[in-house]
């Protein structure tokens, strides 16, 4: 069934109207007719069946039948990730919303060399995302900042996994004293759930000054995803994906 993210209040009989282009796309593309039914969401209500009551010129207009879900929130995951090229970005932004990401935090960092970033198309990218994959809310994506900023105001519950490629000496990675680097699943295995966070850094990797910091931070814990440097979109959906089956919602504590 056609599924829709509509942020207006969702209750039974309630009317909903949605966007031009949410309109466009059911009536037109969709050709759907007064009397068919969709699912729609919102972030805080559920899931809802919807029936298309009116289609206008102007737009379509539907009525909430029932409840198909109640409101049920994913694992506390924000995926922090650097700016990197445009495709790679979206591939991003797609792929952490089906892997269940609540948050998106773009950064900046020392080798960042992408300036481009249309967050509002980010967005509509993890709504899109968000509604085929059966979500019941759609990751926030934030506004570009300094990765030093964010580490500076980092609050002291979440904890952070630094995905670190090593440098120019992946042996390094495999040390296994405190501050360095373990095997990711090593890592994770044992930790405690709740808030979390993935770093994954720019096609640049990261600065040497930037490793240090990450490496000394408290609740930083350092992995690496194997012997192979990975482009940003592999590491992120390996990292996601291996906290999720250690830490997250794949699990059953979860
Ligand atoms: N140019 C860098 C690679 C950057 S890859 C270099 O050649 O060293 C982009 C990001 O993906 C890295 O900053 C890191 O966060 C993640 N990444 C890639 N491969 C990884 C690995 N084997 N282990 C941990 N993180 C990795």
């Amino acid at each position: 069934m056609i599924r829709l993210h509509i942020p207006q209040p969702l209750s039974q009989g309630a009317a909903v109207a949605p966007e031009p282009d949410q309109a466009r796309y059911l009536t037109q593309v969709m050709r759907q007719t007064v009397g068919d039914e969709i699912l729609v969401f919102n972030g805080a209500d559920g899931e809802w069946r919807a029936r298309l009551a009116e289609v206008s010129k102007r737009g379509c207009r539907l009525t909430a039948q029932e409840q198909t879900r109640p409101q049920a929130v994913g694992p506390d995951l924000d995926l922090v990730i650097a700016l990197v090229k445009r495709a790679r970005l979206e591939t991003i932004v797609e792929k952490a919303t089906e892997l269940g990401a609540r948050r998106i935090r773009l950064v900046t960092t020392r080798r960042t060399n992408a300036d481009h970033t249309n967050v509002s198309r980010l967005q509509a990218i993890a709504v899109e995302a968000a509604e085929q994959t059966g979500r019941l809310d759609v990751p926030q994506v934030l506004v570009p900042e300094k990765l030093e900023r964010l580490l500076d105001a980092w609050p002291g519950d979440r904890r952070l996994m630094f995905c670190d490629e090593a440098g120019d000496d992946p042996s390094e990675a495999w040390g296994g004293e405190h501050g360095r680097a373990r095997p990711a699943l090593d890592a994770l295995q044992g930790q405690a759930r709740g808030a979390w966070a993935v770093l994954i850094g720019p096609e640049g990797g990261f600065a040497p000054e930037e490793r240090e910091r990450l490496r000394g931070d408290a609740g930083v814990t350092p992995v690496t995803l194997g012997p192979r440097i990975l482009r940003a979109d592999t590491a992120a959906i390996a990292a996601l994906t291996l906290w999720q089956a250690v830490l997250g919602d794949w699990t059953a504590g979860a």
